[in-house]
């Protein structure tokens, strides 16, 4: 259903908005102050310091997201399966941040703070560290931080793709398992995993 691409996304993000050029080393060379820039620490005037190491921003709600996102320029997308992830950093105080972007079943973005070393791995060698590397990891951080989202519809195609990615991703995983991450019933799973993803 959604994609990093830029400009496809969902809901149009207002740190998103300068991100027109598709080319990600263009990005990185012009937007983003990776490798850290401390003159500009003192100056800074962003929601980073506020965040935990282990944050969720909801989607909408009390315009948190805005307030974060403001100073928070993509770096690198991951790019192939796991297009809810990439890194950013933040043009106020250069701190780095791993992001999970997850609106099937959270609505939220789950932020984890970066070291320098951890963005320079990303960057320099496509080295991702492990969290948020699978989605099942998104959503077992989701529901330590937050509450997965009350779907009108118990077969919602958002449920769907989900319990078939989860399938896809750890064959081995229960319907139980996926029930749980993502807030239906085992017999609802059933149902979905019986069904072609939309
Ligand atoms: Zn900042």
């Amino acid at each position: 259903m959604f994609s990093l691409g830029w400009g496809s996304q969902r809901r149009p993000l207002a740190s998103m908005e300068p991100m027109t050029a598709p080319d990600p080393l263009l990005t990185f060379t012009t937007l983003s102050c990776y490798p850290p820039d401390m003159s500009r620490v003192i100056e800074a005037k962003c929601e980073c310091a506020a965040l935990p190491d282990l944050a969720v921003v909801p989607m909408g709600g009390d315009d948190l997201d805005i307030r974060v996102f403001a100073t928070l320029n993509p770096v690198r997308e991951h790019g192939d399966t796991r297009w809810w992830l990439y890194l950013s950093s933040c043009t106020a105080c250069c701190q780095n941040w791993l992001i999970a972007q997850e609106e099937r079943i959270f609505d939220d973005y789950f932020l984890k703070r970066l070291s320098v070393a951890e963005a320079d791995q990303i960057v320099a060698s496509a080295r991702w560290p492990e969290e948020f590397r699978t989605y099942e990891r998104v959503l077992t951080v989701g529901h330590a931080l937050s509450n997965p989202c009350r779907f009108f519809d118990p077969l919602d195609a958002s449920l769907v793709w989900t319990v078939h990615d989860l399938r896809k991703e750890r064959p081995a995983m229960t319907s139980e398992e996926i029930a749980q991450l993502i807030g239906s019933t085992s017999a609802d799973v059933e149902l979905m995993l019986a069904t072609n993803a939309p």
